[in-house]
């Protein structure tokens, strides 16, 4: 896997200033963003140059009903535009085999998360590496989040965009509204 340039990038994020005519000379506060930007993009986007992690894996002593993390955080850079999504994951599944170690959840939203994003992809990845791990009867992966891209620029609302996967029996019927209401 390739690593980035990060010498390279920051010159030319220098340049990228000046032909935009803002000056890292005359405003003292602007010496060192070249070099810290290009940092930051290399960590918010260290996601593409990570291995995929791996779920951990434990034996279901006999849960046959919904297993729920809810609520966890987490941050993203909208694909189009360079700026901030963030918000919250809800991940619920029936289990099969195996349950999935609580934590794990937690890094493969980090790791999607951390590379240029659409939503709608993040949640679909999220899922189908669950899935991949843990077979389980049914998985039900929720993300809402508020779009700076969407706020700052362009139609300037504030509003939170809903995505949605669902896999096995949690595609419908009636484990999947006790899975809705159980997330309220
Ligand atoms: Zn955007």
């Amino acid at each position: 896997m390739t690593r980035p340039d990060l010498d390279a990038a920051q010159a030319t994020f220098e340049e990228l200033l000046e032909r935009l005519k803002i000056d890292i000379e005359s405003d003292e506060q602007l010496s060192n963003t070249p070099a810290r930007v290009t940092k930051l993009w290399s960590e918010l986007f260290g996601g593409l140059h990570e291995p995929v992690p791996t779920i951990s894996r434990f034996p279901n002593d006999g849960q046959g009903e919904p297993v729920i993390l809810r609520a966890l955080p987490f941050y993203s850079m909208c694909a189009h535009h360079f700026l901030p999504f963030f918000g919250t994951f809800d991940i619920a599944y029936i289990p099969g085999d195996v349950i999935g170690g609580v934590g794990s959840f937690a890094r493969v939203v980090r790791y999607f998360g951390q590379r240029p994003q659409v939503q709608e992809r993040l949640v679909q990845q999220v899922a189908d590496l669950i899935e991949e791990a843990l077979s389980p009867a049914g998985l039900y992966v929720r993300s809402t989040a508020r779009h700076l891209c969407m706020e700052m620029r362009g139609e300037r609302v504030a509003a939170e965009l809903v995505c949605t996967a669902a896999r096995g029996v949690l595609r419908d019927g009636e484990r999947r509204q006790e899975v809705l209401s159980l997330l309220g």
